[in-house]
């Protein structure tokens, strides 16, 4: 098996935008770089969100952008290729359970619904919602089968207390205290669906994924992923989170501007080549028009991406 093993990782919720084919060309380059390998892992845990026959155009929309890969659903068929499947969140569920068995006493059932979270919070909310506070940590089990009566638990993650710091080989070293900004985090819903934190854990260790390059949106979410990748003991991958891409006005790209989804600028005759001349020369990269994917490779260097937001120029609208 290599050593070097990269991967894209996109839920089918919405169309593939310039933000997730600039995740997906740097994820590819730092792999091929280094001779690794690469997989494509589908993830499609969360159903109801998901929209139909959205898999098969991002796997489309990739492949005529340019990405391949040696592992995950071919590009033509959609069939499973590689020994480390399924490539679907969807069909990995029995993986996941395996984990929060293995997770023992460091899972609990929480009854709380979010509004009760909301409520108890004392701190303003960030991004993620409230911190959870740890109302059902220590329920005795009379009082745990008591609540059952009534509601259906999700499963939390017993955090340990103290900072959790890592190196980012874009953004330089993190430090995040998941106890005191996030509190005991789910792995479960109440719904029966599993968390992305969880089963993003579970997935890259299993697939042998040994770098994950991501969106920078997803930083404080890896101290979570370490503080699983700990307790399950599996190795931790390196990590590398790219700045996301902007507008000339600073908003966030969203997956709904649909002119500027793969989707949509390939519906305009747009090149390939020089979305990819573009994506790589505002993350620092020198220009090279009209070159492939492939020749792309020898010159890459990872430690060229900025940090800060990049703003994508007016013309791509
Ligand atoms: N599936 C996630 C997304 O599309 C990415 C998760 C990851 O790269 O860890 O935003």
């Amino acid at each position: 098996m290599d050593r070097v093993r990269g991967r894209f990782a996109p839920s089918p919720t919405g169309e593939l935008h310039l933000g997730n084919a600039r995740t997906a060309l740097l994820a590819w380059l730092w792999a091929k770089r280094a001779g690794g390998g690469f997989t494509l892992r589908i993830e499609d845990l969360d159903r109801p969100r998901e929209r139909p026959g959205m898999a098969e155009r991002q796997i489309a929309e990739l492949a005529w952008f340019g990405i391949d890969w040696d592992e995950g659903p071919d590009a033509r068929t959609g069939v499973d290729a590689g020994p480390r499947g399924p490539y679907r969140q969807s069909q990995r569920t029995r993986l996941y359970e395996d984990a929060v068995r293995a997770l023992g006493d460091e899972v609990y059932e929480c009854f709380c619904s979010r509004a009760e979270i909301a409520a108890a919070a004392s701190a303003p909310h960030g991004d993620e919602g409230p911190r959870y506070p740890g109302t059902c940590a220590n329920l005795s089990s009379s009082e745990r089968s008591e609540r059952r009566r009534t509601r259906v638990p999700a499963l939390r993650f017993r955090v340990p207390p103290g900072a959790v710091r890592f190196e980012d080989e874009i953004q330089g070293t993190q430090q995040f205290d998941v106890q005191a900004e996030t509190g005991d985090f789910v792995l479960r819903r109440a719904d029966g669906i599993h968390a992305y934190q969880l089963a993003v854990v579970v997935d890259d260790a299993a697939m042998g994924i040994s770098q994950v390059l991501r969106g920078a949106d997803l930083l404080s979410s890896t101290a979570r992923q370490i503080l699983l990748y700990r307790a399950l003991g599996l190795a931790v991958p390196r990590w590398a989170h790219a700045p996301l891409l902007v507008s000339s006005t600073g908003e966030r790209l969203a997956k709904r501007d649909r002119a500027l989804s793969l989707d949509g600028l390939r519906g305009r005759n747009v090149d390939p080549r020089h979305i990819v001349d573009e994506l790589l020369r505002l993350s620092g990269q020198p220009a090279s028009p009209g070159q492939g994917l492939a020749e792309r490779t020898r010159s890459f260097d990872l430690g060229k991406v900025p940090k800060s937001p990049l703003a994508v120029p007016d013309l791509w609208w």
